[in-house]
């Protein structure tokens, strides 16, 4: 038996707040997606990809490059090993 049902388990579109929200498909992250019926916008719950995300990777990025080009090891980094005093290289 195939009913279709409005609003019923479908989340309020994030754009005009209509209920009248139907399941579309999955994106490819397998996350359910959604079509708004009032002003066609497709949606998805919790995005993975929020664009905050994108500076923090940044950031993190700028970090790692730093302590390769200022390497930063145990007090007796100058025994002369290669690898600046770290125990595995
Ligand atoms: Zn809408």
């Amino acid at each position: 038996m195939t009913v279709v049902q409005y609003g019923m388990n479908t989340p309020p579109c994030p754009q005009c707040d209509s209920v009248s929200t139907v399941k579309n498909g999955f994106i490819h992250t397998g996350k359910q997606r959604y079509l708004c019926r009032t002003c066609h916008r497709q949606f998805v719950l919790n995005p993975a990809r929020a664009p905050i995300l994108q500076d923090t990777q940044d950031q993190v990025e700028k970090l790692l490059s730093w302590a390769k080009r200022h390497p930063v090891g145990p007090a007796r980094s100058s025994n002369g090993s290669p690898c600046g005093g770290f125990a595995v290289c």
